[in-house]
């Protein structure tokens, strides 16, 4: 035996199996893309008017069950979101006197957007750094579709379902 020869130890294999498990590391795996996801996921997106009520967008956030509505002029522009947060705190400061509101006082006006070309891992970490779950997608200056936390989780299940399936085939042969 070489004398070089070193007996790989217990320590070694821990070493070598450790893998970060940031989001980072997750994502940029697959460097998958907006686009990517919106051709999973597909491109629906619901709007509302700012000139609506409270009202409305709340039957219309229970009827699609989803979280956030963003908000378009009578062109189709983007001007704004509303989601289930802001509604509830509307209804913590003015108890009673919320739904008859209008979409325009209680939506963000300053809306962060991403573009189908952009890294899945980039709109995560501008969704956490900003503290919200929903980021419109612009292309070429039109709504694309929008991009959720919980689709971002989801497609990186996906992927990681489809990894164990491909690693099991590989053991099985
Ligand atoms: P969310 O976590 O998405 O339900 O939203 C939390 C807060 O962030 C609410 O006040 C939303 O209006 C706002 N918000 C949601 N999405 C965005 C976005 N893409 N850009 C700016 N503000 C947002």
């Amino acid at each position: 035996m070489p004398t070089s020869y070193q007996a790989p130890m217990r320590k070694d294999t821990q070493q070598s199996r450790h893998v970060s498990q940031t989001q980072q590391s997750n994502l940029s795996q697959e460097n998958a893309s907006v686009s990517e996801l919106l051709k999973a996921k597909g491109d629906a997106l619901f709007s509302i008017s700012p000139e609506d009520t409270l009202h409305t967008a709340v039957q219309s956030l229970s009827e699609k069950k989803i979280g956030a509505l963003v908000v378009t002029d009578s062109a189709g522009k983007l001007c704004g979101i509303l989601s289930e947060r802001d509604i509830v705190r509307k209804l913590a400061e003015k108890p009673g006197e919320t739904l008859p509101l209008k979409v325009a006082d209680v939506m963000t006006k300053d809306v962060v957007t991403c573009a189908p070309d952009d890294a899945l891992v980039t709109v995560l970490q501008r969704m956490t750094n900003g503290r919200f779950r929903h980021m419109p997608v612009l292309a070429d200056g039109a709504l694309a579709g929008i991009v959720t936390i919980g689709d971002v989780v989801n497609l990186r299940l996906t992927q990681l379902e489809h990894e164990a399936l491909q690693l099991k085939q590989l053991i099985v042969g």
